[in-house]
């Protein structure tokens, strides 16, 4: 039921309980008064009419319907009364209503109760329905006395009527007041209930769409009443609150924005262990399949340290942190934090992928040994010669010779490892002046047959070099450049068996992207090749498949990564392809210059 529907009922109520109220008090102070009116009348026409009648009535003994009912006749005819004469012992003997038989025929009348109250008290009032004249009447009846002696009762009535018809148009009056009342009360209710229950209506429809959490116009403010008062509140209200709303929407915006473009994987799990989120970082950390919220970690994700971690920080209720090998990601290590979110019961888990710091660490440890080792090689080898020498002196000539040959072949090693870990050095460190020129990449061709032909005709390898006169020119340092033609073709030729053949060729790529077009150039021999497992790390300093051949061949084990280097520093890249038994496929690409 609605507001107005209660309104307009109680208006109802109330006018129908003031008009009910109105009715009983009316309705009984205007039968108290009518009634005291007719009992006054009664009394006035009964004095009137005893008066009358002690003078006129004969004696007692010669009492006649004929002279007493004529007498009581003429009396009535002049008043609105009915005029009883009643004998002392009940016997009616005139009435106005009743002439001749229809009297003679009356009952004995003693027994009527203001009969009886006369004869005790000396006058008797009721009110009955009369069984004579069956209409309602308030009778009056007093006793008439001659010399003392009781001769009879003088009784007047007069009908009710009147006190019956008022209280009935008092009914009428009352009903017809109460439809108007109603009436009255429902307009008033429709018209007048409206101004308490537009603002109100209104007012719930804004708070149904604050609610939702759409935005919304402010309440318009019409009064200076309570409801005024309270549709300023409320738009004080959402302003705050729509003002809060925003605030954390910015605040979430910022904090999405920053656990997107972090590059530690967060991740919150509640504690069940389910994860409820996941930054994109963690995501591809963990390798979290689509459907990942509200699902167990340990379900998706078997680590056994992570687990054990979750629990040392359900337990301890402190910060646990542990650096754990993730097993989704190949070989990735990785600091894991987790943090407990006391009041949610729940747990940040930060993940910091250290494999790449890791990875360095081992490198450099690796390049310390490596650089130990490969300097300590050519030195203990010198030094055991030159010892040799020193201590036999006798030794023979041809032996003498021998020892200082392999004595200078170390120290021509050991200035060879020097030069290249220090070229190394320097082209790391980026501090490197490239003496840029343009150049086409066939003007190598030469110096690179003076460079290789001996060791070509020794081996029996063919150098094919197919490289197109239209390529464009390259805009390089030809000193550096001309290092990694050498490096590479060196290496094919040293890991070709004799009769092999070597292929450069080039091309102009063109690249998908916005990115200038490559030349892109390929060195193909039809070598040993390189194991699957070995080709990643080719290029890492020192890095040797077969270490002993490769030292027999004069390798540093430096030449890929100078070569990488140099590459690296003219904007370019290196990478291989490789079949073991079958050949290796070096391909260098390079930016074609805007100017070219
Ligand atoms: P090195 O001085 O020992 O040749 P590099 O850095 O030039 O050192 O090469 C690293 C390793 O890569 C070599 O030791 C060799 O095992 C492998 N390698 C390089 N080029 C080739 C090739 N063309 N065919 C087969 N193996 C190769």
């Amino acid at each position: 039921m609605n507001i107005r529907t209660q309104l307009t009922l109680s208006y109802i109520g109330i006018v129908l309980l003031v008009l009910f109220a109105m009715y009983f008090f009316l309705a009984g102070t205007l039968k108290g008064l009518l009634s005291d009116r007719i009992t006054n009348e009664l009394e006035i026409q009964a004095a009137l009419a005893k008066e009358f009648l002690i003078e006129e009535l004969p004696q007692k003994e010669d009492f006649t319907y004929q002279v007493i009912d004529g007498l009581v006749d003429r009396l009535g005819e002049t008043g609105k009364v009915r005029l009883t004469f009643i004998g002392a012992d009940g016997t009616v003997w005139g009435d106005t209503e009743r002439d001749g038989e229809s009297l003679i025929a009356m009952d004995n009348h003693l027994t009527r109760e203001e009969v009886q109250d006369a004869l005790n008290l000396g006058s008797g009032l009721s009110k009955r329905k009369s069984a004579t004249t069956q209409i309602e009447y308030r009778y009056l009846a007093i006793t008439m006395k001659q010399n003392e002696d009781l001769i009879g009762f003088c009784r007047v009535a007069l009908p009710m009527k009147t006190v019956n018809t008022a209280l009935g148009n008092l009914q009428w009056i009352l009903l017809f007041v109460s439809i108007a009342g109603s009436i009255l009360a429902i307009l008033f209710g429709i018209f007048a209930t409206g101004a308490i229950v537009k603002p109100i209506r209104k007012l719930t429809q804004i708070t149904q769409s604050v609610a939702s959490g759409e935005v919304t116009s402010p309440v318009e403010v019409n009064s200076a009443n309570e409801l005024g008062q309270l549709s300023r509140n409320f738009n004080l209200m959402t302003d705050k609150v729509q003002e809060q709303i925003e605030k954390i929407s910015v605040e979430n915006q910022r904090l999405e924005t920053i656990l997107n473009n972090m590059s530690e994987g967060v991740l919150l799990v509640n504690g069940a262990s389910e994860i409820t989120y996941a930054n994109p970082a963690a995501i591809v950390m963990l390798n979290l399949p689509d459907m990942y919220i509200g699902r167990a970690l340990i379900e998706i994700n078997r680590i056994p340290e992570l687990q054990a971690l979750l629990r040392e920080a359900e337990q301890t209720e402190t910060v646990a942190f542990s650096e754990i090998r993730l097993g989704n990601l190949q070989e990735s290590e990785a600091e894991v934090t987790v943090v407990p979110v006391t009041a949610e019961s729940e747990y940040v888990i930060v993940i910091h992928d250290v494999s790449h710091v890791r990875q360095l660490e081992r490198i450099r440890a690796d390049f310390v040994a490596n650089v130990s080792h490969e300097l300590r090689t050519p030195l203990t080898t010198i030094q055991g010669y030159a010892e040799t020498l020193l201590n036999n002196g006798s030794t023979k000539s041809k032996k003498r010779k021998e020892f200082i040959v392999k004595i200078l072949n170390h120290s021509a090693r050991l200035s060879r490892l020097v030069s290249d870990l220090l070229e190394l050095a320097r082209l790391e460190s980026g501090d490197v002046e490239l003496k840029r020129s343009l150049c086409h990449l066939n003007d190598f061709h030469e110096q690179i047959l003076d460079v290789f032909e001996p060791v070509l005709e020794e081996s029996g390898v063919t150098l094919q070099w197919e490289i197109p006169e239209d390529l464009p020119q390259t805009n390089v340092d030809s000193q550096l450049f001309m290092q990694v033609f050498v490096n590479l073709i060196d290496n094919a030729i040293k890991y070709t068996p004799d009769g092999g053949v070597i292929a450069v060729s080039a091309e102009v790529v063109e690249t998908d992207s916005d990115a200038a077009d490559e030349i892109v150039v390929h060195i193909k021999d039809t070598g040993i090749g390189i194991p699957l497992e070995s080709q990643p790390r080719v290029f890492e300093r020192f890095y040797r498949v077969d270490e002993g051949r490769a030292r027999k061949m004069g390798g540093t084990g430096l030449g890929l990564a100078i070569t990488k280097h140099i590459l690296l520093c003219h904007n370019g890249r290196i990478w291989l392809e490789s079949e073991l038994g079958q050949g290796t496929v070096l391909h260098f690409a390079l930016p074609v210059e805007k100017s070219d």
